[in-house]
This record gives structure tokens, C-alpha cells and sequence, in this order.
């Protein structure tokens, strides 16, 4: 079955409209997103554009702020520091990649960390690997998989887990792989499997017969921007199969990391590229920044 995260996406932004249109009847104002770019990277300028327009559907104050490429590391630094210092402003977003003569951890590490929405924050990224969940209030659902942390997650990864979630496949001591081990996808992904009680794998650049090691997966994530690198030889009849990668081929058509023809035929579910992992990313970027925006108004009562 093909695992459409632009419906699922769909589905969590109008259920996500509603509730912000109550929250902005509870605390007076709308949650709102900083989204900064430098430079006019065009695959950037796309996913700028998508994140506002996403925002604007869900009723999220967006502010877009466009630099120019010689804008220096201490001048973006400086526009960081008044957006931390502005009270209107919930969540602050630096479209990465930045161009080279700013140091992109540097810049992250600029952000305040509760607002900052993507979850890269030294802080965030370390509150996910030292803190379980305290307190399991509910289940967690589609549309708030991973509300339990107390910090910012990561948006690919919690937008992995809402499309698991959709699929209704309990994933305790279910076998997962994950290939890649990047900061902002495959290690903490590995993390939030892991808290949902799989046996978790994360293979990489170094990984001795990859196929031998995904065959294993009841839970397949592929996470390595490299087309067609998964196929079916690499896939166990019924399993789950999710394609985090995304290249821009010489036909100007993407491509995933997963042969997507070939394999759908033995997974239970699978991801398309594009209308996969993409628009949850998105999704869950609004999501992080209304659980910012709540966070920062229950600190004010
Ligand atoms: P990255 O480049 O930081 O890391 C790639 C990882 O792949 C590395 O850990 C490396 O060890 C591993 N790798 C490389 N070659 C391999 C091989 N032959 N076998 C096994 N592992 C190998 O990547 P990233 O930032 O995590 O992004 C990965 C892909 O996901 C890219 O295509 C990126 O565009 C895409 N991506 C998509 C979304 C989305 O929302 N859909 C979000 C983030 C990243």
C-alpha cells in the first residue's frame, strides 16, 4: 500500500488550523514563524516557499526574512538576536544550506532553543537522547507523535513517526533499520524508534552488505540521498518501507533513495518521492512551532 504522506499531511494541517484558530481565542495572538533565507539557493527558495504557504494555511503568523548572499556570519547573527529578543516571535527558522563564509553551527547555535522549531539546537538535539518520555499522558497519535520530550524534535523524524503511526502497525520489538546516521534524520530517528521499543539498526557509508542488513527490517528507513540505492533485494516481504531521499536527477524528475516500482512490491507500505516524507517534514515544522508558541505562553501565566 502506498503510504501518501501528502494526504496524511492534509489531514493533520486542517485538524492543525482548528487548533490554532482556539488558541488564538485563548492567548490573543497567532503562534508565528521567523523563516530566514541568505542567498537565493533555488531548491531553497522552494522549500521556503512551501513552509509560508503551509503556515498560511494553518494560520500561522509567518515573518519571511530574505538576505542577501554577502550578508555576513555577524550581521545574520545579529538579525538571530532580535528575533530571541522579540516576544511576538515563537519559532525562528535559518534555511540551511547557508553559504560558506557562515558557519552553519554557529548560526544554529545562535537560535534560542525554545524557539528554535527545527529541533537542530545542541540543546534540543541532546534533550531527545537523555530524556525518556516522563510521563506517557496518552498514546501518541498522527498528529502529535512525540509531544512527550519537553523539547524540540527534529521535523523529519517526528513526520516519520506520524506516517508509521497512519500506518496502524504496532512497532514494539518490531526490527528497524535505519540507513544514514546524519544529525537531523537517521540518529534521531534511531533515538524515537528506540523510545517506541524497536530493535534499531543504523547503517551508513561503512555498513558491510547493506541488502543482508536491511532484509532483516521490518521497518525500513532510508536516509542517504543516493537514487535507487535500496532495492528489492534489500526489502522483507510485508515490511514497511520509508524514503527519507530526495536528488534532483539530470531529467530535472526526483528521485528517492528506494527503487520505489520495485520495491512496492514486497513492502506492506511505502513512501513515494515526492508526496512522501516531504510534506510531513513540513507539517511537523507547524507542529513544532504551535507546541513553541504553547510552551512559551504557559511559561508566561
Ligand atoms: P547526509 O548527507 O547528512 O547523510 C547521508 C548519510 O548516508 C550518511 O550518514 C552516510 O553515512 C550515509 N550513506 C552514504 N552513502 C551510503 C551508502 N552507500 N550506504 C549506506 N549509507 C550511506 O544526509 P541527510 O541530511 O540525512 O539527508 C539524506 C537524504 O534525505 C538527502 O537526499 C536529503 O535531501 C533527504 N532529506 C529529505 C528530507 C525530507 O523532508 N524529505 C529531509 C531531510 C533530508
Amino acid at each position: 500500500m502506498i503510504l501518501s504522506g501528502k494526504d496524511i499531511a492534509i489531514n493533520i494541517r486542517q485538524a492543525m488550523r482548528e487548533e490554532i484558530s482556539s488558541l488564538v481565542q485563548t492567548y490573543g495572538r497567532a503562534p508565528s514563524l521567523a523563516v530566514i533565507q541568505v542567498g537565493d539557493n533555488p531548491a531553497s527558495t522552494i522549500y521556503v516557499r512551501n513552509k509560508i504557504k503551509a503556515a498560511e494555511f494553518c494560520g500561522i503568523r509567518s515573518v519571511q526574512i530574505a538576505l542577501p548572499v554577502t550578508t555576513t556570519e555577524k550581521e545574520l547573527q545579529k538579525r538571530i538576536a532580535a528575533l530571541n529578543a522579540d516576544e511576538l516571535i515563537d519559532g525562528i527558522l535559518v534555511q540551511l544550506p547557508l553559504p560558506e563564509h557562515c558557519n552553519e553551527e554557529r548560526i544554529i547555535r545562535a537560535i534560542l532553543p525554545e524557539k528554535d522549531v527545527d529541533g537542530f539546537h545542541p540543546v534540543n538535539a541532546a534533550a531527545l537522547w537523555l530524556h525518556r518520555p516522563l510521563v506517557m499522558r496518552h498514546e501518541a497519535t498522527i498528529y502529535s507523535p512525540v509531544q512527550d520530550y519537553g523539547c524540540t524534535i527534529a521535523c523529519t523524524p517526528k513526520g516519520i513517526l506520524s506516517l508509521l503511526a497512519a500506518t496502524g502497525v504496532n512497532l514494539d520489538g518490531k526490527r528497524a533499520v535505519v540507513v544514514g546516521r546524519s544529525d537531523i534524520v537517521g540518529k534521531p530517528l534511531a533515538k524515537l524508534l528506540l523510545d517506541r521499543q524497536c530493535t534499531v539498526t543504523i547503517a551508513h557509508s561503512h555498513t558491510i552488505d547493506l541488502p543482508a542488513v536491511c532484509k532483516d527490517a521490518d521497518i525500513l528507513i532510508a536516509a542517504v540521498g543516493k537514487p535507487k540505492l535500496i532495492t528489492a533485494e534489500c526489502v522483507k516481504e510485508g515490511a514497511i518501507v520509508i524514503d527519507v531521499g530526495i536528488s534532483r536527477m539530470p531529467d530535472g524528475t526526483l528521485s528517492g533513495d528506494v527503487d520505489f516500482e520495485a520495491c512496492k512490491q514486497k513492502a506492506a507500505f511505502i513512501t513515494p518521492v515526492p508526496g512522501g516524507v516531504g510534506p510531513m517534514t513540513v507539517t511537523m515544522l507547524m507542529q513544532n512551532t504551535v507546541e513553541c508558541f504553547i510552551r512559551r505562553m504557559q511559561k508566561e501565566q
